[in-house]
């Protein structure tokens, strides 16, 4: 069988592919720990289920506008209005099929072959791959060693003539690390001077802790004009835990929306309308779930520091954000990949390697699951790899006892 060359040269991607590890040894009665998912485990908001239901009893479910339901891009401009005090109308939103989606319809939009895109490691694992697909070109900038916060001299150091777009994501996915607002104002400042777009992943930006806020792009923009370059992703999957549901949009100025209208009519003409009557119910619905997600996500995140405090000689930058950590690991292994299918296969813990995100010897655990599940699972990777642990440890009824140290 013969495969593009472009299909040969995209990654698999690794969370997808631990997870369906985790699924095989689940199905073969394995008591596997999951601190490797990105979705949280609350309900979804019941506004959501009955506009949905309300929408496919009608047994009417047709094509919609390719940008979206008008309802839907109402929802939109009310949301933009109220979380960034940005007037927006509806010819600069467009409802893709997830946030994925939508940076993959905009990176079709803006990226020509060869054009540079500036991400910051860690980086959310998909960035480098979807600019692959477009033939662009990704072009990483790693913050000094041990910090997940980008300075932005080092970004300027990598602009160059080539350079189309910088990604920033803030609460950021892997390191759960809350962008300065002194940055995003030099990156906003900076990329209005350059004419380069700036491309914020703002899907967590209400999953921040500790009274912080995340600050928004639109803050320090000073371009209102309909060329303005930034642009801001979202969607439903994180906040209203509703992953399964493939909603998320982009805002940007009239062209390039009419423009991502264009490439989403070619590649997937619409989305589904009873997913955006979903959408429609949870952004206009009670919020109050948002609010309960970000206090038990912000008590599971306390428990995980205490747990990984506790352990000699791993680091962790406490996140600010987001359902994940990125301990380093490297006073055990330099090798993420081999230390992360170790932990499965010893300890039945699923973790992503930090290699995954731009960030070799470190692990991206999730805290999204239970407490008992955030105990447990670090209490095994302890046992698993620090000599001065126990090395008895029960898994379920089985007792394991540890010979590898
Ligand atoms: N951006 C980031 C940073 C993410 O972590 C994710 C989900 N893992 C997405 C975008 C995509 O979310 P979705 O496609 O489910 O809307």
């Amino acid at each position: 069988m013969s495969v593009s060359q472009l299909a040969r040269e995209i990654k698999e991607s690794a969370t997808l592919a631990m997870n369906e590890k985790a699924r095989l040894l689940r199905e073969k009665g394995e008591k596997v720990i999951h601190l490797g998912a990105g979705e949280p485990k609350s309900k979804v908001p019941i506004d959501a289920v009955l506009s949905a239901a309300t929408t496919l009893t009608t047994a009417d479910i047709r094509y919609t506008p390719t940008e979206g339901i008008p309802a839907m891009l109402k929802a939109v401009v009310r949301y933009t209005e109220e979380f960034y005090n940005k007037i927006v109308g509806p010819e600069n939103i467009i409802i893709s099929n997830g946030a994925k989606h939508s940076f993959y319809n905009l990176m079709m939009t803006i990226i020509n072959p060869q054009d540079e895109v500036i991400l910051i490691a860690p980086y959310w694992v998909s960035y480098p791959e979807i600019v692959k697909m477009v033939y662009g070109i990704p072009v990483i900038v790693t913050p000094e060693d041990g910090r997940f916060h980008p300075r932005m001299e080092d970004i300027a150091e990598k602009v160059g003539s080539y350079t189309k777009a910088i990604v920033i994501n803030s609460p950021n996915n892997p390191s759960g690390v809350v962008y300065s607002e002194d940055f995003i104002g030099e990156i906003v400042e900076f990329c209005e001077k350059k004419g380069i777009y700036l491309v914020m992943d703002d899907i967590y930006h209400q999953l921040v802790y500790d009274g912080k806020v995340a600050p928004p792009v639109y803050k320090y923009s000073k371009d209102d004009s309909d060329s303005s370059r930034i642009v801001v992703l979202n969607g439903v999957s994180k906040l209203y835990a509703m992953t399964g549901f493939r909603i998320g949009w982009t805002v940007a100025n009239r062209k390039i929306i009419a423009a991502m209208i264009n490439v989403q009519a070619q590649n997937a003409s619409c989305t589904s309308v009873v997913l955006q009557a979903a959408a429609v119910g949870a952004l206009t619905g009670v919020q109050s779930g948002v609010e309960s997600l970000r206090l038990t996500l912000q008590n599971n995140r306390d428990v995980m520091m205490t747990e990984l405090n506790a352990f000699t000689g791993i680091k962790t930058v406490k996140p600010d954000g987001t359902f994940y950590c990125l301990p380093d690991f490297r006073a055990y292994s330099n090798d993420s990949m081999k230390l992360s299918n170790f932990l499965l296969e010893k300890a039945l813990v699923v973790t992503v390697p930090g290699v995954e995100f731009g960030m070799e010897g470190h692990l991206r655990l999730s805290f999204c699951g239970t407490i008992k599940e955030i105990m447990e699972g670090v209490a095994r990777i302890k046992w698993a790899i620090d000599p001065e642990s126990p090395n008895e440890i029960y898994i379920g009824d089985r007792k394991l006892r540890r010979d590898w140290l």
